[in-house]
């Protein structure tokens, strides 16, 4: 039986309903997986759904709904923070709701387009710190979606558990994960999925992108950096289940060391 360290509770995007979730679990079954991490939708679907994964059989740890900062990336995947006041409010809501983690939006994703080819998103180094702080009074961990590597190190710095996806990460902040026992979440298998979708041009910049993050998975693991397989299914194009077995192949040459 199977882990994936990163899904959504969605369908190629889209929230679901219960009707739809089952289509969810039914192939998470079939993939074998018997434990997921939800990283978050604007409605809070984790928590609304936890107890038809457990009378199926998975375990479902949730963050509920992610924080991002407001005006940046992640509006489908949570809240917005537009001031630091709301910092302790919403996380003590998602520690009464009993949320498992803390996931929190430090940068936006990986765009041959956008500025350093990560679009915009995330909060200051002293924002983050202050965040960890106030789930760490709760005993929550957090976990991190960011890319590019000085919002990468911002992170580390901060202290969180755990980098999702964490492209143009150095290596570095590969040491610090080490010394710091933070996990790394890499999530090839989307951006790969991603990139078919574009003209040949814009697929040769990803292939490059994703070229050099399998050389500093390979150089994470050799040090003894937890990697783990997570598949960000249920974003668009990425199926359940499917995703998970793609990403475990992908990755399996490094994990096996
Ligand atoms: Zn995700």
């Amino acid at each position: 039986m199977y882990t994936d360290y990163h899904i959504h509770l969605f369908i190629d995007g889209t929230p679901v309903d219960l009707e739809k979730l089952s289509l969810i679990i039914d192939a998470l079954k079939e993939a074998e997986i018997s434990e997921v991490y939800d990283m978050g939708s604007k409605n809070a679907a984790g928590f609304q759904y936890r107890e038809v994964f457990e009378e199926n059989g998975i375990r479902l740890k949730t963050c509920g709904f992610a924080l991002y900062k407001g005006s940046g990336y992640g509006r489908f995947l949570g809240r917005a923070i537009d001031s630091m006041d709301e910092v302790p409010v919403l996380i003590d809501e998602l520690y009464r709701k009993g949320a498992d983690f803390i996931k929190v939006v430090n940068s936006g994703v990986v765009s041959h387009r956008a500025k350093g080819f990560v679009t915009e998103g995330g909060f200051s180094g002293e924002e983050l710190e202050y965040i960890v702080k106030e789930a760490r009074k709760r005993s929550l961990p957090v976990i991190c979606h960011v890319n590019s590597d000085g919002k990468i190190r911002e992170a580390l710095i901060a202290g969180v558990d755990s980098i999702e996806h964490g492209f143009f990460i150095n290596k570095e902040s590969i040491h610090i994960m080490k010394e710091k026992g933070i996990s790394w979440t890499p999530t090839v298998y989307a951006l790969l999925r991603y990139s078919r979708e574009l003209s040949q041009t814009s697929r040769a910049f990803y292939e490059g992108v994703i070229g050099e993050h399998l050389r500093m998975i390979s150089y994470a693991t050799d040090i003894g950096v937890r990697v783990n397989i997570g598949s960000d299914s249920g974003s668009r194009g990425l199926r359940h289940g499917v995703s998970y077995h793609k990403e475990r192949a992908i990755l399996s040459d490094y994990l096996r060391k």
